[in-house]
């Protein structure tokens, strides 16, 4: 089936309903949104914790400040001006989240309320600052909702339950889709002038993550495929406070509100690593801190977890500002917050690379800057870069606010100019083969075993941790897994609601980003933010102070550079 539209986002999370509402406010301008889940599903209904803004409600703040912040905390590979931009937009993005009907958490005056968060500080690194604004603990749930009914009542079209297979280019310019519809397993060609990815993360790359099962980066491996280069893959951010062996998130809203991390002693910890911030250090230090401590034989009983303390909190506090937290761990774990400690490990939580793009969200095709005409992306399949080596914590709520409302600012005055591109004349021959391919297959590898495989490897070898050794070991186990892939069968022959198809499919997604990892991790010889190597553990400004490209070659992969972009803070050590 054919079908048209001027503007087409891919992807129902924060980031697709935000440029979706600003295509919808321009008149004339005929706006799909496709998504392979039911809107209100998507993983930014899962943010807890909240959307950093300097709003000053409760404390003095100001945009500078959480600029500063942002790439402090993202070890200096932030791209500044990009920053500034998030900052200083964020605070009327909020406003107009509010205006939209967006239930915030009030201040007894009726202001925002607002709390700290890991790595939010006032005057420049001097003292936490509450920055964080927040709806309880169902900060997303609340994002999504509003967006969604906004969306309903400017009329965008929704595609539900349609499943993104391919990405069209022709003669240099993106122009359309090809879609399978889950329900009856029927190919859908989509033709627009602009097109957006807003398809979210891939946590699902490795065994313990906080992210739904829905998070295997579709888009992202889809544009690499089609030419793509991917920017900064190697660093990927650990939460430190997932439920053991569960991943689970427990919102750092919980050590917001003075939550504790300790060890088996009942030790502190924080207070050896970073005295000032303590608890609410950043994700990427306080992971190496949980890490440290379980290597050095402090982990509870011995092992690889430690202890989220509440109790000191008292129930009023967990009950009305962590309810989801509290239920959370009652029900997972039969802990109860208020008398009992949490048990908790690092959990593989957010991408800070991806998608390359420009402020306005249009992709990049290289590391000079030069724009696909028509391609768009968004949110945390895209690479601004805001976040660099490290995100902090209520930062990609705001950068899904804010550039998806830039994304789809832009694409609505591009599509008032811009023509039709003519598509190929069979534009879904590649989709349908492939989709052919796995459903006549007779025999042949499981795909859940391979992704298990995958899986427990990341978790091993790329994540909290890693080094040339454990690096090349997990990329000899990726390539075999690859080739294995290549001969998967899978049992299902139906067309509808062929969830065994849809999940092989996201497999070979998981291992081509998995592979554009381990190469970028391979080629940052140092240790920054997120990505920490034991053989080069300091930070190394003279070679890497540099974005990664990575290039899907039909040789291979190849590593490209990008300047950061320096124009406000110059780097310095990281102390908190
Ligand atoms: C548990 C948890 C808690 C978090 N808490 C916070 C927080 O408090 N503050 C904060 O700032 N950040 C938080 N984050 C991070 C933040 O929520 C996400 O980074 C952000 O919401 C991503 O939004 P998005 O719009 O980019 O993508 P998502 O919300 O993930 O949406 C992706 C969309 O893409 C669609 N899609 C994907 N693949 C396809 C395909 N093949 N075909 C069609 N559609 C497709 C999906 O259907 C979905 O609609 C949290 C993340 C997690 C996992």
């Amino acid at each position: 089936m054919y079908h048209r539209f001027d503007a087409i986002v891919v992807g129902a999370g924060g980031a697709g309903l935000m440029a979706a509402m600003q295509l919808a406010r321009t008149p004339g301008i005929r706006t799909a949104v496709i998504s392979k889940l039911y809107p209100t599903r998507s993983h930014t209904g899962a943010a807890q914790g909240g959307i950093g803004a300097a709003l000053g409600n409760l404390e003095e703040d100001y945009p500078e400040w959480h600029t500063f912040d942002t790439v402090k905390g993202g070890d200096y590979l932030v791209d500044q001006d990009a920053a500034d931009i998030m900052c200083h937009e964020a605070v009327e993005s909020v406003y107009e989240l509010e205006h939209y009907g967006l239930p915030f958490s009030r201040t007894p005056e009726g202001k925002i309320d607002q709390r700290r968060f890991g790595g939010h500080t006032r005057n420049f690194g001097e003292a936490p600052v509450r920055r964080s604004c927040f709806a309880a603990d169902r900060t997303g749930h609340m994002i999504l909702q509003t967006l969604y009914q906004q969306c309903i009542k400017r009329e965008v079209e929704f595609y539900s339950e349609f499943q993104l297979l391919d990405l069209i280019i022709s003669e240099g310019v993106c122009c359309g889709l090809v879609v399978l519809n889950i329900k009856d397993g029927e190919i859908h060609i989509f033709h627009a002038k602009a097109i957006l990815f807003a398809t979210g993360g891939f946590g699902r790359a490795w065994k313990i993550t906080s992210n739904a099962l829905s998070n295997t980066g579709d888009g992202v491996a889809i544009a690499f495929r089609r030419g793509i280069p991917l920017e900064d893959m190697e660093l990927y951010q650990f939460h430190p406070t997932g439920v053991y062996k569960l991943g689970i998130l427990l919102t750092e809203g919980a050590r917001g509100e003075g939550g504790i991390l300790r060890n088996n002693d009942g030790e502190r910890f924080t207070e050896r690593y970073a005295p000032t911030l303590l608890d609410l250090a950043p994700r990427d230090m306080v992971s190496r801190f949980i890490y440290q401590e379980v290597k050095e034989g402090r982990g509870i009983n011995g092992s690889d977890f430690v202890h989220l303390d509440l109790t000191h909190l008292g129930a009023d506090v967990v009950e009305n500002k962590l309810p989801d937290l509290a239920d959370f761990v009652r029900v997972y774990l039969g802990v109860d917050p208020v008398r009992e400690l949490i048990p908790i490990q690092p959990t593989a939580h957010y991408a800070m690379g991806g998608i390359p793009t420009d402020v306005d969200g249009r992709v990049l095709m290289d590391e000079s800057n030069t724009v696909l005409p028509g391609f768009y992306a968004a949110g945390e399949c895209a690479c601004v870069s805001v976040h660099g080596a490290n995100r902090l914590g209520t930062n990609s709520l705001v950068d899904i606010v804010v550039f998806g409302r830039r994304a789809g600012k832009h694409m609505a005055a591009y599509v008032q100019e811009a023509p039709f591109t003519e598509l190929p004349r069979t534009p879904d021959d590649e989709a349908r083969q492939q989709v052919s391919a796995l459903l006549s297959r007779e025999r042949g590898e499981s795909a859940p075993e391979i992704r298990e495989t995958l899986q427990e490897e990341m978790m091993d070898k790329v994540s909290v941790v890693r080094s040339e050794q454990t690096l090349q070991s997990a990329r000899k186990t990726v390539h075999e897994l690859q080739a294995r892939f290549a001969q998967v069968a899978i049992q299902d022959r139906q067309t509808w609601y062929n969830s065994e198809l849809l999940e092989t499919l996201e497999v070979g997604y998981l291992l081509d980003l998995s592979e554009s990892i381990i190469a970028g991790a391979l080629a940052r010889q140092e240790s920054r933010g997120g990505h920490y190597r034991e053989d080069y553990p300091e930070r190394d400004d003279t070679n890497f102070l540099r974005h990664s490209f990575v290039y899907n070659t039909p040789d291979g992969l190849r590593i490209a550079h990008k300047p950061v972009n320096i124009s406000k803070f110059e780097p310095k050590e990281r102390k908190y």
